[in-house]
């Protein structure tokens, strides 16, 4: 760990225990190049390394320090894909375009993984696998996914059952998962220094504290203006996410910046272990909340939260820290002792903007939350246009230039953030509550088959013909009233006239003889256990409708559904 917070970075867990990384100093003298990479993130980084391995001389400009923001901030989760839903890609572009695009980010993902392996990076820690946990028991969005992330675009991936969460994720608060085992997680701020380095191997040259503070990109040489200097070059790339503001702001409307926040706690010791035993990266959204890693063997990384302004990271650390301790009891009186933010850029698409804006005018940028392998793949793609005229790119032109709407969009997404938010921690309690129903009713259940084994204990030990007999009807007391009409009953099933009633399981022989009689839908329904309670519950307590069609019965009917 570094004793000292290193200059330009906000401190982070990141920064706690970054590599030592030599400050490159501004440019003080004009410079003349084939390419001018605006932007030390990684999609500069990526972009500038892969074009100077092909050959041709590149200067990287950074207005702060290397990866100070969202590259060297974010949760280090390399996933494939994109910040975009793949089935809104499908629905936008067709299946074989999709296609096309998810192999892109696929081997964005496999970029950043042969980059660590062959350059021997050092502190990057990469662990494989990632979880995307369901909080609600439904289970149609999973098998959705699975179904098109695994037999459409072919990417291994495994589907979870509720049990097996729960046993590497030791909360209430999960069911099924999915999990993609080629994915994983790195420090990235490591990464992004490791990078660099590997960038000025190639040749690159590096100037930090260098704001490119405006452009000529009119002509072949294009000029960049910085405050100490000038660099011509014939192409230049725009890597500056939601940086770019007055250098080019038509283009910066195109993007909304959001905040989201990142906390790391006190080493926990055994405590987090036995609460998480799975080492990969673990997510519970398709948004915001949450998304968490084990780092330093026994802390948490875990972030969550956003915001479509900068708030101080320091009011989201009681937040977060209540979060975890919401989803882990067990870890309760967790201590953070980091916390910190970074901010990401997404268009209204929330695909990345990638391609030629005019002749030798380049962009790689609007990456969202999921720009670890999508701003290596953009690093490559426009490598390949600029020195190979190669047009991969163009995949990326039906995802167009949109107004992000200014304050009113920020506002606007803000709303969505909250919506979102609410609906889902709406529909996950909603999942809990019904598994705690569920629960309930099977231990009502248990208690009642200790009596009905005594009964029987007791017809085993006691010879037939010495029980009680049992009272004819007639000497029953009458109900008062129902002694003179029948009462009439149907179970609250769903009638489909015609339907077999064949696949029930053995135990429920007798229902199922009842249904085939009755013409009543006996098959698995979703959910079927809920709807088993709440039957059960009407059955207990809800007084029976008389005039339902069904077969008649007295009101002395026993009726017992399991
Ligand atoms: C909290 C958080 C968590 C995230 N988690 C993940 C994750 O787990 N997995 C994942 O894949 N993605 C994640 N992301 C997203 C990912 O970090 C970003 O998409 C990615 O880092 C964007 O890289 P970039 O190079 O485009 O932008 P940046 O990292 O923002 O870099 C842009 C750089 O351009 C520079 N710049 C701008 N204008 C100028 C100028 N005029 N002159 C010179 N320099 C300029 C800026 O100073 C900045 O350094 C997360 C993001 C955040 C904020």
């Amino acid at each position: 760990m570094n004793a000292s917070e290193p200059a330009g970075y906000a401190p982070s867990w990141y920064t706690a225990t970054m590599r030592a990384a030599p400050e490159r100093g501004p440019l003080t003298f004009d410079l003349d190049v084939e390419v001018c990479v605006i932007g030390g993130g990684l999609a500069g980084l990526t972009a500038a390394r892969e074009i100077a391995r092909r050959g041709w001389s590149v200067a990287v400009l950074e207005a702060q320090r290397l990866a100070w923001n969202a590259s060297g901030r974010n949760d280090g989760f390399v996933l494939p894909g994109f910040a975009e839903s793949m089935h809104r890609v499908v629905g936008r572009v067709g299946i074989d375009h999709a296609k096309a695009l998810w192999a892109l980010s696929q081997a964005g993902l496999d970029y950043v993984r042969t980059t660590i392996r062959e350059t021997g990076m050092p502190g990057i820690d990469p662990v494989p696998g990632w979880l995307k946990v369901s909080k609600t028991d439904n289970t149609d969005d999973a098998l959705a996914d699975f179904e098109l992330i695994g037999e459409q675009l072919e990417t291994e991936i495994e589907g979870w059952p509720t049990e097996r969460v729960r046993d590497v994720l030791k909360t209430n608060h999960y069911f099924h998962a999915l999990h993609l085992p080629g994915a994983f997680h790195i420090h990235p701020l490591n990464y992004a220094l490791g990078l660099a380095t590997a960038a000025e191997a190639a040749g690159v040259r590096i100037f930090e504290n260098t704001p490119a503070l405006s452009i000529d990109a009119e002509g072949v040489r294009k000029r960049i203006a910085t405050p100490q200097a000038r660099v011509r070059a014939s192409q230049i790339v725009l890597a500056c996410n939601v940086h770019l503001g007055a250098l080019m702001p038509r283009i910066a409307g195109t993007l909304i910046p959001i905040w989201s926040y990142v906390v790391v706690t006190a080493p926990f010791g055994r405590r987090l272990a036995e609460a998480i035993t799975y080492r990969g990266a673990v997510t519970d959204t398709d948004l915001a909340n949450h998304h968490y890693r084990m780092v330093g063997g026994d802390r948490l990384l875990f972030s969550g939260r956003s915001t479509t302004w900068d708030s101080d990271p320091r009011s989201y650390g009681p937040r977060l820290k209540a979060d975890i301790e919401q989803l882990y009891p067990q870890l309760a009186g967790v201590e953070i002792e980091h916390v910190w933010s970074g901010v990401l850029g997404n268009a209204l698409h929330r695909m990345p903007q990638i391609g030629e804006l005019s002749p030798g005018l380049w962009i790689a940028s609007g990456f969202g939350g999921h720009g670890i392998n999508t701003t290596a793949m953009a690093g490559r793609i426009i490598s390949q246009a600029i020195v190979d005229g190669d047009d991969t790119w163009r995949l990326f032109s039906p995802y167009e230039f949109v107004w992000a709407g200014g304050r009113l969009g920020r506002v606007a997404m803000q709303g969505y953030y909250w919506w979102f938010n609410a609906r889902e921690r709406f529909a996950a309690r909603q999942a809990r509550q019904r598994e705690e129903e569920v629960r309930r009713a099977r231990q009502r259940a248990a208690l009642r088959a200790p009596e009905e084994r005594t009964e029987a204990e007791i017809g085993a030990a006691v010879p037939a013909d010495q029980l009680p007999a049992e009272p004819d009807l007639v000497d029953l007391p009458a109900d008062p009233f129902s002694a003179h009409e029948p009462v009439t009953v149907a179970p609250p099933l769903r009638r489909r006239a015609g339907d077999p009633a064949d696949d029930l399981p053995d135990d429920d022989a007798g229902q199922r003889g009842y249904a085939e009689n009755a013409g009543y839908d006996q098959r698995p329904q979703p959910h079927s256990a809920v709807r088993d309670v709440s039957y059960a519950e009407e059955e207990q307590d809800e007084p029976q409708p008389e005039d339902q069609p069904g077969r008649a019965r007295t009101d002395r009917t026993i009726w017992r559904l399991r």
